[in-house]
Parts: C-alpha cells; structure tokens; sequence
C-alpha cells in the first residue's frame, strides 16, 4: 500500500485531511514516526504549508501532505490569520481564545470572517505543489458547540445558521476550507 505522511500534530486536521485522501493511501502521522513540529516563520498561510512540507520530508521517502491554517476576521484587520494557533497558546487554551476574540468583536458591527487553508503537496521527487481554499462566514455572538476543533464554536459559515461546533463532523468536513483547498489539489494531483 502507498503511504503519504500526513504533516501535522492537530488531531483534528489530521483527521480531517486523512478522510479527504484516497483509501489507497495509508496516512502516516509525525506523531507516529516522532518527528517534531517546524518552526512556523513564514509571513504567509502558503509559505508555512511549504515550510512543513519541505521539513516534513526530510524525514520520509513518500510523499507528504501539510496544512497551514487559520481564521482571519475582518473587523480584526485579518487577525488572528496566521497567528491562529500561536493565539490559543498564548491564552493557555482555544476555549479561552475564543472568548479574547469575542470580546474583542462586542464593540464591531461588521462580524465578517473567513477561514482560510493552504495545503503543500511534496511528491516523490521533490516538486511541490501548492493550492489555497476559503470558506466565509461570520464570528456568532456566543460560543456555541462542542464539535469538531480549534475556532469552530465561533465561526457561522455563509448561509448557516449554525456554527462548525455545532454541525456534524461528516457535514464540515464536505464543505470547509480545507475541503476546498484539497479539490483544488486533486485536480492537480490526480493520485490523491
Ligand atoms: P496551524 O495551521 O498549525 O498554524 O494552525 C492553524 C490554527 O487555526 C489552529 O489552531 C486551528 O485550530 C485553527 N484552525 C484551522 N482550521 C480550523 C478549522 O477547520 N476549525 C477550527 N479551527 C481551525
């Protein structure tokens, strides 16, 4: 069987992006192997994925699969954006991040915001491919739902009612930004 490392340490977005792939892959985590996590140093969604990708395959001779992601609001100048993950540490949790950032919004009108993924693709030869997918939506008044990981109790996709915290795991998986990130790859990347 094939295998492709699967290049992140969030349980949830491995998951989500294992689910995505083709069953003919076996998906290998870092975890699994004991390989670390990179430095995140780049200004960019699409140089971080990169970054991991080109890091991750150091270690392997397979191909691998990275994510960066993030949740950038609009009344927030895009934050928390790259800086998604390092806010929630900063904070001691995402529960306490997600109330730092709904405090914030009392006081804005315009609640807009969008999640945004870059997925990096590194083959066997070392050509990497990199695509971006974005979903909008809008930050909910309160926390709502304990499904799925990260900013999802607080963000309303476009045209919803609920948010990802309260949708079905099998629902936000079909229509996330990382779903719309990896069809883009597939049509590039036939195999996967
Ligand atoms: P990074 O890509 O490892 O830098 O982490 C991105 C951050 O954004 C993580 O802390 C995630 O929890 C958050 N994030 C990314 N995608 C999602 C999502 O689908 N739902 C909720 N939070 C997300």
């Amino acid at each position: 069987m094939k295998k492709i490392l699967v290049g992140t340490h969030n349980k949830g977005k491995f998951k989500e992006i294992s689910y995505l792939i083709s069953n003919k892959y076996k998906k290998i985590s870092p975890i699994l192997l004991k390989i670390k996590s990179p430095k995140e140093t780049g200004k960019t969604f699409i140089a971080n994925s990169r970054l991991k990708v080109k890091f991750f395959s150091k270690y392997v001779d397979y191909p691998v699969i990275s994510d960066d992601s993030g949740l950038c609001i609009k009344a927030l100048n895009n934050k928390p954006g790259i800086y998604s993950a390092r806010l929630a540490k900063r904070h001691g949790s995402f529960l306490k991040a997600m109330k730092f950032i709904l405090k914030k919004m009392q006081t804005k009108k315009n609640r807009s915001a969008f999640f945004i993924c870059s997925l990096s693709y590194y083959d066997e030869n070392g050509k990497i491919t990199s695509v971006e997918g974005k979903l909008m939506g809008n930050i909910s008044m309160n926390i709502r739902g304990t499904n799925g990981f990260g900013y999802d109790p607080i963000f309303i996709p476009l045209k919803k009612r609920i948010t990802f915290g309260q949708m079905l795991k099998s629902k936000k998986i079909k229509m996330d930004h990382r779903f719309i990130a990896f069809q883009k790859l597939k049509k590039k990347i036939k195999t996967l």
